[in-house]
């Protein structure tokens, strides 16, 4: 076994974990980057839409085009790169209180890395059928979207002509666009809520200019089929229920599943790392800390994302509070946020007092013209206008140190955030 030390270990090559490592080493610490896959970027490489980059770059690039900028940028630093390698076990040290992971590899072997500081960068997996239990047969052609999408775009393979999508998150959306561009003909969007999951641009661009129909309230109530999806009952909801006597069938060969995505937890866990219920991701301090020291949390293992360039702001800042760690760099203080009214959840679920930054929150309720309110310690502080808020788009708000400065923070001082 292989036994390597640096400052910074980050754990995963998407946008996060790119992110993050070229911030690591642009502040004068070592870093080590792990990817299980051959590539660098991610869950990016098959998005081949464009509409990312915006934020981060200032122009619109397409998946592959925004992690070849990051990938770049990692490439020409001082970054130790390893790719073709999973890292198995994360733990903590008890003698020198090092993080040390276990990994491997078919190009390097069984590595043990141990550094002084982690970035959890793994990015999610994709919720599919067993985990919204769909009764009915069990034939071939249902498929997760995003396993489609690679299908199509990486593998050069069509999973079918006749589709029907259930969810309208931001995958499925893109998917409906993309099958259609390949000939097959999308029947319908099946959307149990009575508003869409995804951002309200993908609803314009890949439903609407396609007149492919959204049903909103619905559910797939049934998959038929011998060897191969035959077709779906889809159903109304009547108070929460399916409404057989307003079924309807439609024959398909092919049942795409975008049904929400999971953080892939499983090794923070295994290292103590606590995770919050609404979000399953760590939870984490002002500093993207999690529950285990020197262990930090950015992009979709930590939270789902809507865009990559927030997953990017992000991880830079985790980078940057990584290499602060390093130094005992540590906020003096730091204030408790809690989800109030129609709030789902937020993140971080602190703020540092003297060094306020960006707080990303989803919204529960669907309006125009809301109002963002911060309340500290149930007293008004701060109040900002929201054009829209959906609890599928991801909002933020900028604490600023001169918001701050003027606010009477005690000891045990909560800040609520809510919107109405
Ligand atoms: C289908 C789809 C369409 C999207 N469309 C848009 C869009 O139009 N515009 C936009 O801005 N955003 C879009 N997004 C969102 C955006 O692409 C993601 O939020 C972002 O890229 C996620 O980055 P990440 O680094 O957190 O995760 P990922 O990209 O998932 O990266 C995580 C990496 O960690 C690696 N990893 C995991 N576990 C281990 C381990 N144990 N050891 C080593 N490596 C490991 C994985 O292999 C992976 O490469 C889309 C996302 C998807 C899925």
């Amino acid at each position: 076994m292989k036994e390597l030390h640096y400052d910074v270990l980050v754990i995963g090559a998407g946008a996060g974990g790119l992110a993050a490592a070229a911030e690591v080493v642009k502040h004068d610490a070592t870093c080590a980057l792990i990817e299980r896959e051959s590539h660098l970027g991610g869950i990016l490489i098959q998005c081949i839409h464009n509409g990312f980059g915006l934020e981060e770059f200032k122009e619109e690039l397409t998946g592959p085009e925004f992690a070849e900028r990051l990938a770049e940028e990692v490439r020409n630093s001082s970054v130790d790169i390893y790719t073709d390698t999973t890292v198995t076990q994360l733990e903590t040290d008890n003698d020198d209180g090092l993080k040390v992971a276990y990994c491997f590899s078919a190009v390097y072997g069984v590595l043990r890395i141990s550094a002084r500081a982690v970035v959890l960068a793994m990015g999610c997996r994709e919720r599919n059928r067993g985990n919204i239990r769909t009764p009915g047969t069990r034939p071939a052609g249902v498929y997760t979207a995003g396993l489609a999408q690679r299908l199509v775009n990486i593998e050069g393979y069509i999973p079918g002509k006749d589709v029907v999508l259930v969810g309208s998150g931001d995958i499925g959306l893109i998917m409906a666009r993309r099958m259609t561009w390949v000939g097959a003909k999308v029947h319908a969007v099946i959307e149990i809520q009575p508003y869409p999951s995804g951002l309200t641009r993908n609803i314009v661009q890949c439903l609407n200019d396609f007149d492919i129909p959204l049903y909103l309230s619905h559910v797939v109530s049934r998959i038929e089929g011998r060897d191969r999806v035959e077709k779906v009952l889809v159903s109304p909801l009547k108070d929460g229920i399916p409404d057989e006597d307003n079924s309807f069938e439609i024959p398909c060969d092919t049942l795409l599943l975008s049904v929400g995505l999971v953080p892939e937890n499983e090794l923070s866990k295994e290292a103590g790392v606590e995770i919050n219920p609404q979000t399953n991701g760590a939870l984490v301090d002002s500093t993207m800390m999690t529950s285990v020291d020197g262990v930090f949390s950015c992009g979709n293992v930590l939270h789902v994302h809507d865009l990559a360039d927030w997953v990017a702001e992000e991880a830079r800042r985790t980078g940057r509070y990584a290499v602060q760690y390093l130094r005992n760099k540590r906020p003096k203080r730091q204030v408790r946020i809690k989800a109030g009214a129609n709030v789902r959840y937020i993140n971080p679920t602190m703020f540092d007092p003297d060094n306020p930054d960006k707080l990303y929150f989803r919204s529960l309720i669907v309006k125009n013209q809301a109002k963002l309110h911060l309340k500290l310690d149930h007293n008004p502080v701060k109040e900002v206008k929201m054009s829209h808020v959906q609890p599928s788009e991801m909002l933020h708000v900028n604490l600023k140190p001169k918001d701050v400065a003027s606010w009477n923070i005690m000891k045990d001082s909560v800040l609520e955030v809510s919107v109405e």
